[in-house]
């Protein structure tokens, strides 16, 4: 079977750290242009400056990783597929819940795949925490998520922006794996969103959540950890107690500790050459969807200024 073609759009540190080298280490994939407007691209592969250049000049593409930020997503995506292409969405998979539902319905008119990826899902911890607690009772849930800002988001202007989600952007990780593993529906019933007042986004939150059996459900999101680093999820349960650590990577059981290789960005791409295969998408917005809620339903509170 021909390998699928297939064009990075928008060279940045998460194309460069994990879509390159995931996209050469699968045979069904071959990378057959980058698109970035400053990004120079990679050696020896043809390099455009916008998606509109590469669809008037070619290569030939069959499909598109979408590593931009979420603000300009969506109508990089309404391209793409408009040309019959499959779309790899990164997390998130757009700036606003309706234009993922949007899209959704254009590929399924198209007839072309669309992925809209959470790699945390695809930490080595979460499928086996997954299949532990649906033989579970789930009491309560504590989210952790604390990290600095400095170190993980130097310069990105647009993380701060409208759209761009500020501490949600490693928050939503977070909720991505929440809404995985747990075996009932998620909600959100009140957060407080602490904003820089020279900032759009918020640099903190704190967020209540239940779940449809009376769990409740506590997040505590900070961008301002200097220090160790917290990407913890510990759930309660009638067997005892799970942690999921390192954002997914280990996890802890009552019968001890499993850790295992880490395949995000491997899965994934897996996971996309088999939906393209089989003629599906996999479009799943829960994780954004909760995100949403807390700019629906939290409090915001105005904090210090935010300097780089
Ligand atoms: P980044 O370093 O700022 O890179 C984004 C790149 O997108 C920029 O380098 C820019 O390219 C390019 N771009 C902007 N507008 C474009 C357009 N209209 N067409 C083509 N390219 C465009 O950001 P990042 O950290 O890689 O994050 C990108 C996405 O991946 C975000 O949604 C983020 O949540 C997600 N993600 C990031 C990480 C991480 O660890 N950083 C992990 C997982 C997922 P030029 O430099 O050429 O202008």
């Amino acid at each position: 079977m021909d390998p699928i073609r297939i064009a990075v759009v928008g060279v940045g540190k998460i194309a460069r750290d994990q879509h390159l080298p995931a996209i050469a280490g699968n045979q069904a994939f071959s990378l057959a242009a980058t698109v970035s407007p400053h990004d120079p691209g990679v050696d020896g592969v043809p390099h455009a400056r916008t998606l509109d250049e590469l669809i008037e000049s070619g290569p030939a593409v069959d499909a598109v990783a979408l590593c931009t930020p979420p603000q300009v997503r969506y109508d990089l995506a309404v391209q793409a597929l408009k040309k019959g292409m499959h779309v790899f969405l990164e997390k998130p998979p757009g700036a606003t819940l309706s234009e993922v539902a949007a899209l959704s319905s254009r590929a399924e008119r198209v007839g072309a795949t669309l992925f809209a990826a959470w790699h945390s899902r695809f930490a080595a911890g979460v499928a086996p925490a997954r299949a532990w607690l649906a033989e579970r009772r789930v009491q309560s849930v504590s989210i952790v998520w604390r990290e600095d800002v400095h170190v993980w988001h130097p310069g990105q202007a647009w993380i701060w922006e409208p759209g761009g989600l500020g501490v949600f952007d490693p928050g939503i990780n977070a909720l991505s794996i929440l809404t995985h593993i747990l075996p009932r529906p998620v909600f959100l019933t009140g957060a407080t969103l602490e904003i820089p007042s020279n900032r759009a986004a918020p640099i903190a939150a704190d967020i209540q959540f239940r779940d449809t059996g009376g769990a409740a459900i506590h997040m505590d999101l900070d961008w301002r950890q200097t220090g160790p680093q917290s990407w913890d999820i510990v759930v309660e349960t009638d067997a005892g107690t799970l942690k999921l650590s390192n954002g997914g990577a280990v996890l802890t059981l009552p019968s001890g500790v499993q850790h295992s290789e880490d395949l995000e960005y491997p899965g994934l791409y897996a996971r996309f050459a088999s939906l393209i295969r089989t003629g599906r998408s996999d479009v799943d917005a829960a994780p954004l969807r909760l995100v949403a809620d807390a700019f629906l339903r939290g409090h915001r509170k105005v904090v210090a200024e935010f300097h780089d």
